[in-house]
């Protein structure tokens, strides 16, 4: 068991799991992974109570950790094979990213905040998640020296989704990302076919923060 993890929060998980298996989540490796990483751990330590109820919490830099029924969702239309090279914008916490590498995801993993990228870089280390790499940088122009990727995961709302990262996605794979400029978005996938034709499925509405241009740096201290 990892450092900070206890049977207490093994029982919360197990609660977690069962509470999103009765909302729908029926891909069983994905409540596995979920049930593997120990949520508590991606918030501050004044929280951890809070880390497996179905709700989104804030983190830093005015951003959030995203629900974790949210995440099972993104998570199950990504349909993660051992082995896939998996691009994700927006590290955030660093808890998506656990949830991908649990699968046998090799993981991609961009922020444009410095400060969470320095956190979650760190937290993903200690947690003993060696295999993820982390980037500081730009999402909307994914990571072109890694690229092509088998799935892409946007976990921030996109205004549209950038044709940058439709170009990086392998075909037979699927880009998953909340579309909308609004307080809502809609879940998208998008599938591109071995002659690179992209289909699109929508699914529900959820809330995302925005997905923003460009990097920023922390304050000079
Ligand atoms: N996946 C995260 C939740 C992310 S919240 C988790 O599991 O905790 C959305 C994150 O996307 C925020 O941290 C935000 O700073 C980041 N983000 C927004 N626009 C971005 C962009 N263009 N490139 C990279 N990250 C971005």
């Amino acid at each position: 068991m990892i450092a900070g993890d206890s049977h207490y929060y093994r029982g919360l998980r197990k609660k977690l799991i069962e509470e999103l298996r009765r909302k729908g989540i029926t891909d069983e490796r994905v409540l596995q992974a979920l049930y593997r990483v120990p949520r508590h751990l991606f918030l501050d330590n004044a929280f951890a109570e809070w880390a497996y109820k179905d709700v989104a919490f804030g983190i830093e830099e005015g951003q959030t950790i995203s629900q974790p029924y949210t995440v099972a969702f993104q998570t199950s239309l990504l349909d993660i094979q051992p082995g896939d090279r998996v691009l994700e914008i927006g590290t955030g916490s660093g808890y998506q990213a656990a949830v991908l590498a649990e699968l046998g995801a090799r993981v991609y993993s961009i922020e444009r905040i410095e400060k969470l990228y320095e956190q979650s870089t760190q937290r993903l280390k200690e947690l003993g998640y060696y295999t993820i790499m982390t980037f500081l940088g730009d999402g909307f122009k994914g990571l072109p020296d890694y690229a092509p990727f088998d799935k892409i995961l946007i976990t921030a709302a996109a205004p549209e989704i950038p044709q940058t990262l439709v170009d990086q996605l392998k075909p037979c794979g699927y880009l998953v990302a909340p579309l909308g400029k609004g307080s809502v978005q809609k879940m998208v996938r998008l599938f591109k076919d071995e002659r690179g034709n992209i289909h699109r499925e929508d699914f529900g509405t959820f809330r995302f923060v925005p997905m923003l241009p460009g990097i920023k740096k922390k304050a000079p201290s």
